[in-house]
């Protein structure tokens, strides 16, 4: 098949960070960012912890204070979403089932930001940036906080690695 590079192209993410709390927020505002969706396992909190990695919460209350608005989806349940958000004092789209568009869709409802102005801040290529795309959003790529994950994110990250090897 042609066009393997083509779609690899799409695929990749717009911006990348180490972690949340190393994203820029004077960069998202200079590209035009009032609105961001960020995920929540490996990038908000480390796989199965229940608390937010150090410096995520300063970084959200930060973001708030400048004005952005914050919205956590998760493709994980209702009750460890709910948790995690009202820690953090945001609101929260559980059961995304990402990277399909529609709990995307419900977070810009609940943003009230356009499309253009709003970024996804993830740490799956194939969950959060891909579906960030699908929608026109743009993405930044994390690193996952720890390396332990759900058998089908293993074959996931595989799959990346694969594609980066293109790159
Ligand atoms: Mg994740």
């Amino acid at each position: 098949m042609d066009g393997t590079g083509d779609s690899v192209e799409r695929i990749r993410a717009d911006h990348h960070a180490d972690t949340l709390p190393e994203v820029s927020l004077d960069d998202l505002t200079a590209v035009g960012i009032t609105g961001i969706i960020v995920d929540l396992d490996n990038t908000v909190c480390a796989y199965r912890r229940p608390e937010p990695a150090p410096g995520v919460a300063d970084w959200i209350r930060g973001a708030r204070e400048r004005g952005f608005a914050i919205v956590l989806v998760s493709n994980n349940f209702t009750e460890r979403v709910a948790l995690v958000g009202a820690e953090l004092g945001i609101p929260v789209v559980a059961n995304a089932l990402k990277p399909l568009p529609f709990a995307f869709l419900r977070a810009l409802r609940l943003l009230g930001t356009p499309r253009q102005a709003t970024v996804v801040i993830g740490d799956q290529l194939f969950t959060d940036v891909l579906g960030a795309k699908i929608l026109g959003l743009r993405t930044v790529l994390t690193k996952p906080l720890v390396a332990h994950e759900f058998p089908l994110t293993r074959v996931l990250r595989f799959l990346e690695r694969t594609v980066a090897g293109r790159s």
